[in-house]
């Protein structure tokens, strides 16, 4: 039997489902088991099949994606999140990143963070290694991200479109009205009344027309680029009986299950392990570049196995130039594949090692970023500044590799960042979170750790809601004027 939705049953349908909290797509066709649209967009001279209507659209499923659409979906509001990957996560889950770091900030933890540890525990992670020195935030892995975000979404009633790849913003009267999104059945469009963008890389506000940056102003070259993997089948004791005890390395106040080894030739400290990398590059097993900067983290949940926060792709590379972003991925996989052999060979607990996981996505730690309401500098963070519309706290270092690595802020230091870099000028019913807000290249380099972004998006997300509540365009909400029950961060 054929169900295809009328325009008019539809309707009634989408305000059941708000009352539901529920976003039905257009039509389903149960003979075929696919949703055909009902309506369309009309798109380059093309009619284009509208796939769902929703109050908001956000696009890229990373950190802050997932926190912005569990926020959205628990305010009430029908919520369809964008995702060209099949899983979310982003960097975390597809590009290996993991751990996330901790802020460094007191109190910054929001309700989404604090939310994403209860479901960790839950899951049996242990995720908290119980060290003030420890720079990492919350211990886990790619596997039980997936999982967790998965359900978490699910709960809030937000529906993801898997495996669709924004295409283009249409705009009107300088506010986006579709996205045009390649799906599995084609190209399709979803209608929202506001957009949020956290697509790590400001895809869905640079083709709305908002201005944007990337790389470093004195350079033009963005944060290089890692190629992610994981190795399976080590021995972490013994590794940390070598690096730890042996070598003496005190770089990892904690030890396994949550444990980390690395060097960084590009730093002014000289790490215990560079000997044991420039040894490779002696013996022309490694290269300099293989050589420049390598990093492991242990992987909690997952016994005997590391993620690999290298190899660090050099500068040539770039996130913002497709065709050397390509050349990239292959020159990364050389690299893989020479630092896993040398350290099966070289390293006391690899012995039995394997390559087990390349990333599904390179690591870009900056990309594009917009230029929006406020622009966030340096001075930022040196001075802790402070915003009455603070959205999120966070004290991370400027780590901006190879181009600047900041002095720690003193213990009990941070700086705010304001609803007002989330917003801009241009498009009334846009909110852009995650790494792509509007900060200077070197002032990203601290706030695009994870535990922040998921902070960020999660005020994107509220902001989002309470704006449709209250008819008030995105890039008009004074974000200090929202009751502090409903805000995820209040400023001190
Ligand atoms: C190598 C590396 C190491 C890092 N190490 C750490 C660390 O140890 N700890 C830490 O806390 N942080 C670390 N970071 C930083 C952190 O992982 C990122 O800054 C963070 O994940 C950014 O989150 P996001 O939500 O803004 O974007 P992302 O995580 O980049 O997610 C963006 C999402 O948007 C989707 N998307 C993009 N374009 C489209 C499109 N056209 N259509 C559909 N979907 C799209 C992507 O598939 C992705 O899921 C590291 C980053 C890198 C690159």
């Amino acid at each position: 039997m054929e169900f295809i939705i009328s325009r008019r049953n539809f309707i009634k349908m989408t305000s059941a489902a708000t009352a539901g909290l529920m976003l039905a797509p257009l039509a389903y066709n149960t003979k075929n088991n696919v949703y055909a649209a009902a309506d369309s967009v009309s798109y380059g001279g093309h009619d284009i099949p509208l796939l769902y209507e929703a109050e908001i659209c956000i696009l890229g499923g990373g950190p802050s994606g997932v926190a912005a659409a569990v926020s959205a979906g628990k305010m009430g509001k029908t919520t369809v999140l964008i995702e060209k990957g099949i899983t979310l996560g982003g960097l975390q889950t597809m590009g290996n990143v993991i751990p996330c770091m901790t802020t460094w900030a007191p109190g910054s933890d929001t309700a989404f963070v604090t939310e994403l540890k209860k479901q960790l525990e839950k899951y049996g992670i242990d995720y908290n290694d119980h060290n003030e020195k420890s720079e990492v935030g919350i211990w886990t892995n790619p596997e039980a991200l997936s999982f967790i975000y998965d359900e978490m979404c699910q709960e809030a009633n937000t529906e993801i479109l898997y495996n669709t790849v924004f295409v283009d913003a249409i705009t009107k009267n300088g506010a986006i009205t579709a996205c045009i999104v390649q799906t599995i059945a084609g190209l399709r469009a979803v209608k929202a009344k506001t957009f949020i963008d956290c697509s790590g890389d400001a895809i869905l506000s640079r083709s709305a027309g908002v201005p944007s940056e990337h790389g470093f102003e004195k350079t033009g070259n963005n944060q290089p680029m890692s190629f992610r993997f994981e190795m399976g089948g080590i021995d972490l004791e013994r590794v940390y009986q070598y690096v730890t005890v042996e070598l003496g390395d005190d770089f990892c106040p904690t030890r396994p299950p949550h444990y980390e080894f690395a060097e960084a030739r590009h730093r002014t400290k000289q790490y215990v392990l560079e000997k044991f990398m420039v040894d490779g590059i002696n013996s022309g097993e490694l290269t300099e570049e293989d050589a420049e900067y390598m990093q492991a983290f242990a992987i909690v949940g997952k016994p005997g196995t590391i993620s690999m926060n290298c190899p660090e792709l050099p500068l040539k590379y770039s996130a913002s130039d497709p065709v050397s972003y390509s050349r990239g991925v292959r020159a990364g996989r050389q690299m893989i594949h020479r630092i896993s052999q040398y350290f099966i060979k070289h390293m006391p607990g690899f012995e039995h090692a394997y390559l087990a996981k390349e990333a599904s996505m390179l690591g870009a730690r900056e990309s594009w970023r917009i230029k929006g309401k406020y622009y966030l500098v340096e001075d930022d963070y040196h001075n802790q500044s402070r915003f009455k519309d603070a959205v999120a706290r966070t004290a991370w270092f400027i780590d901006a590799h190879g181009e600047k690595v900041s002095e720690k802020l003193p213990k009990g230091a941070y700086y705010e960042i304001p609803y007002r870099s989330l917003i801009t000028n241009e498009i009334s019913n846009l909110i852009v979170a995650g790494r792509c807000i509007s900060a200077s290249f070197i002032l990203q380099a601290s706030m695009r750790i994870q535990l922040t972004c998921m902070s960020i998006g999660e005020a994107a997300g509220i902001a989002a809601a309470w704006g449709l509540q209250h008819n008030i365009a995105a890039n008009s909400i004074e974000w200090d004027k929202i009751p502090e029950t409903t805000r995820n961060y209040v400023s001190m």
